[in-house]
């Protein structure tokens, strides 16, 4: 039965959060908490959003362990990011870390602690003390399972300061007038299968990752871009779409997330010859370089035959730091590992593979979370829409993101976006700006279309065939060949995508609608996704082009910008200078 437009139930917020996983519920925090009326709209129920998975740390220069500041900080994010990520909004983030921080503590956040009660710090990729010189212990964690104690934290204190939730809603599209404003979103409260025009003076896009666009994810299953469809279906760029980050140390054969905590607190990656062979590729660092480099040294070991077991896989060993600290520190992992790898890791190795797990660009924004259009080189804040969080391209995390700086970047910037709009409440529409029909029409359109189809294509069969894309065409190491075969692949998807059937119609809680309706926002990640990385002929962070193995500043350092209509790709330079301190400019990554 297809709804009717004018007969659409509406409702109206000062501001509407799609998302409600850290980034989502520490903006809507900050919105509650200063008296405005704030709806959260979620897939699933709020403590479920991926963030609950997130296991080893959020990163902070608190100096707990040792010597430690925000400008070393600073320094290995940039240098992280291998140069793509924007200096200014790293300084800001790596700045504003302790407090953070400190401010989730204060909250009830339950930190592992120190004898002497300060938050316990462990090792992770990539974060160095002095500029490189040896690793630091920078990730705060409550054992492994530090984003559960956050979201867990973050939902109580919304819940107290009376931020209303939508559970098991879906936002489907924005809702933006001819001057281009986003006036709010369409969603489908998923219960019952009705559609509502949610009216709202700004609207925050905080709907986290869409590793579930490969196959073979560490994502849950929710995460399937819906925010980047939303966006780049209103006519808005996505930046840098080329770079996914693959975790080194994904269990083989499931892809189940084993925490780089693991290499953090000792644990060592081994290859069939029992070799511990990152200190061939990263001898200062070894088994805790950036996942980029790591992904790539065990790809490269299992090419050349130095895999474990079947040849397709290295082992992770941890059986040395001995039953009680992994009891203690590492409790989830061993579970994770008997139940998934069947190994109890304080006895045997881990077996693993790189598994894709992070999407380093998104839709871009400036350091308050606003929205950025791009035009001829030039960047423009695009009224009334927001977005913070993995879906967000801030860039903080430029071509490769360095672990536990993700949690971060969701309460640096969730705070910082919450701010934004608080104080710029007062001045901007003191009432909802009228929402053109044309643009209810549209979304409408595209529902009733598929609620009406009586033929077509299945939506798991594109589903999965989009998957298996991805996975075959953009992997550890790409090439041109195979990347121009992906981008293929994907538009000849994109018309099935477009005749999407379902048989039943029933509107009570149908999942196959909602599955076919998150097919619609994967093609349009998997589209930006294969055209800027055939796109772009160098290779940078964990963009690892064989055709183009090297680096190339004088042409590729700048963000690419992807539009949906006619896959159209412009370019945006990457923000060189900090706030206030001085650029560190490229050089060589070695580790
Ligand atoms: C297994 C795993 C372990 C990780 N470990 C760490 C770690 O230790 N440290 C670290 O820094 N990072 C880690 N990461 C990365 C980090 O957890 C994520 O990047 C981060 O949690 C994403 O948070 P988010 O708030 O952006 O989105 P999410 O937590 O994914 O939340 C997205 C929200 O959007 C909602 N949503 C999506 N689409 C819609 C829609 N159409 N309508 C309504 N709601 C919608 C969902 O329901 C959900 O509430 C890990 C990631 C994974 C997968």
């Amino acid at each position: 039965m297809a709804a009717v437009k004018n007969s659409l139930p509406r409702r109206q917020f000062d501001v509407v959060v799609v998302g409600a996983g850290g980034a989502g519920m520490r903006c809507s925090l900050q919105l509650a908490q200063a008296g405005l009326s704030v709806a959260v709209l979620s897939k699933v129920f709020p403590t479920r959003s991926h963030t609950v998975a997130a296991q080893g740390g959020v990163s902070a220069s608190l100096g707990n362990m040792s010597e430690d500041n925000w400008y070393w900080h600073m320094y290995d994010t940039v240098k992280g990011s291998d140069w793509l990520g924007d200096q200014d909004a790293i300084e800001f983030m790596c700045r504003e870390a302790p407090n953070a921080v400190y401010e989730l503590e204060h909250f009830g956040m339950p930190f592992d602690r120190n004898p002497d009660g300060t938050i316990y710090q462990r090792p992770f990729g990539g974060h160095t003390a002095n500029f490189g010189e040896k690793p630091v212990q920078r990730a705060c964690a409550a054992a492994d399972r530090t984003g559960h104690a956050m979201l867990h934290t973050l939902y109580q204190r919304n819940v107290a300061a009376r931020t209303q939730f939508f559970v098991e809603w879906m936002a489907l599209d924005l809702l933006r007038n001819d001057a281009g404003d986003v006036l709010g979103v369409t969603a489908l409260e998923m219960e019952t299968g009705e559609i509502y025009v949610l009216e709202a003076k700004q609207t925050v896009l905080a709907t986290g990752g869409a590793g579930r666009i490969w196959a073979a994810s560490t994502n849950a299953f929710i995460n399937t871009g819906d925010g980047l469809g939303m966006a780049a279906r209103a006519g808005f760029p996505l930046q840098d779409m080329e770079f996914w980050q693959f975790h080194p140390t994904g269990v083989a054969g499931a892809g189940v997330l084993i925490t780089e905590g693991v290499r953090g607190e000792g644990g060592i990656l081994l290859n069939k010859d029992g070799e511990r062979f990152m200190e061939r590729y990263a001898p200062t660092l070894k088994d805790l370089a950036p996942r980029d480099f790591v992904s790539r040294s065990m790809d490269q070991e299992i090419k050349e035959g130095r895999g474990c077991g079947d040849g397709s896989y290295v082992v992770l060993k941890l059986d040395h730091l001995g039953a009680e600290t992994i009891q203690k520190r590492l409790p989830s992992i061993r579970e994770i590992a008997i139940k998934f790898a069947n190994v109890d890791p304080a006895k045997d190795p881990i077996p693993v593979v790189p598994t894709i797990h992070y999407q380093m660009g998104g839709i871009p924004t400036n350091i308050y979370g606003q929205v950025v259009s791009v035009a001829n080189g030039e960047t423009t804040p695009v009224n009334g829409l927001y977005a913070i969080g993995e879906c967000a391209a801030t860039s903080v995390h430029g071509a490769n993101r360095l672990g536990t700086n993700s949690l971060l970047d969701l309460i640096v910037f969730g705070r910082s976006a919450g701010n934004h709009i608080v104080e710029s409440h007062p001045e901007r529409q003191r009432s909802h700006q009228s929402i053109p029909e044309s643009a209810i029409d549209f979304s409408l359109d595209r529902v009733n279309k598929l609620e009406t189809r009586t033929d077509g294509e299945k939506t798991q069969d594109v589903g999965n065939a989009i998957r298996m894309a991805m996975q075959h065409h953009c992997g550890v190491f790409r090439t041109l060949d195979l990347l121009n075969k992906g981008v293929d692949a994907i538009e000849s998807l994109a018309p099935q995508v477009d005749s999407l059937y379902f048989k039943d119609k029933s509107k009570v809680f149908n999942t196959a609608r909602i599955e076919a309706l998150e097919v619609t926002n994967m093609i349009e990640v998997a589209r930006a996704t294969t055209k800027s990385a055939a796109n772009r002929t160098e290779s940078r962070g964990a963009h690892a082009l064989n055709d183009h193995p090297e680096r190339d500043d004088v042409n590729w350092l700048r963000h690419t910008m992807w539009f949906s209509e006619g896959s159209r790709l412009d370019y945006k330079p990457v923000q060189m200078k900090p706030l206030t301190v001085d650029s560190f400019p490229p050089k060589s990554r070695t580790f």
